[in-house]
């Protein structure tokens, strides 16, 4: 182990502390992401322009188009500055932004509270921050890119192939079968009723949960992700929100049940 290694083993506040720090960095990021992704994944023909967008143009205010100062867009520091509204032109800035950073910083520094300062602690944190990212995608914009999900899924079997997380086999099962039972439920339900209940993303993001956490782990997450899915549907629609043959986005529940999955929660 090296030195660090060994500092950060003894010191697990200071661990936890460097992982909210370096979580919240990354949740900066995943504004970006967040911002600007749906706009070229729902467009085939921009696709050229990811991923070149997330590094140009800077961050601007939406309203009067200021470049924002760099101290001003230091994660969640900037936002308590600013009292949440533009610098130059007071219009309000978007409660997501400090919302990410925030998510970032916790779920990174819960992951290493939990696994501890280790190589699947870090693995564990970055996987939760993608699927914070796609919630926030998919709540908006009902899509799960697959310039995310794909990736995901890919580098989940290679930290596997070294048995980070879980054995090769079990990884590779854990996609297998998540992404085969989805594909079956979304075409039966459409077989059955003649529309689309899930969207295409739903069984490649299941997959990519598979490749993470394996198979038993990835049954617990679907299933917490079908009640928790049930429960807000039936809530709407008592409240008279959803249209009958509306769906709901399934993406947000699969990342619950991945988070309670990846803190150890089996319910098989
Ligand atoms: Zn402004």
């Amino acid at each position: 182990m090296t030195d660090l290694g060994r500092i950060l083993a003894q010191e697990p506040l200071l661990a936890t502390g460097l992982a909210f720090a370096f979580g919240l960095l990354l949740g900066s990021f995943l504004n970006v992401v967040v911002g600007r992704l749906p706009a070229v994944a729902l467009d085939p023909d921009r696709a050229a322009e990811w991923p070149g967008l997330l590094l140009r143009p800077g961050s601007r205010c939406p309203d009067c188009h200021t470049a924002i100062r760099w101290y001003h867009n230091l994660p969640l520091i900037g936002w308590l500055v600013l009292r949440g509204r533009c610098h130059d032109c007071g219009h309000a800035i978007p409660l997501r932004y400090p919302l990410l950073e925030l998510a970032g910083g916790l779920l990174m520094a819960g992951a290493i509270a939990w696994y501890g300062p280790t190589l699947a602690g870090v693995a564990i944190g970055l996987f939760l921050l993608a699927l914070l990212a796609l919630t926030a995608i998919d709540l908006e914009h009902q899509i799960l890119p697959d310039e995310i999900v794909l990736p995901l899924l890919w580098s989940g079997l290679i930290i596997n192939a070294f048995g980070v997380l879980t054995t090769p086999q079990d990884a590779i099962l854990g996609a297998a079968v998540g992404f085969l039972m989805l594909t079956g439920l979304r075409l039966g339900y459409r077989a059955l009723r003649g529309i689309d209940g899930m969207g295409q993303g739903d069984p490649k993001l299941v997959a990519a949960i598979g490749a993470w956490l394996g198979l038993q782990p990835t049954m617990t997450a679907l299933l917490i992700a079908f009640v928790a899915g049930s429960l807000v549907g039936l809530a709407l629609h008592l409240a008279g929100r959803l249209a009958q043959r509306q769906c709901l986005p399934f993406g947000p529940g699969l990342a619950l049940g991945a988070l309670a999955a990846s803190l150890g929660i089996s319910l098989f």
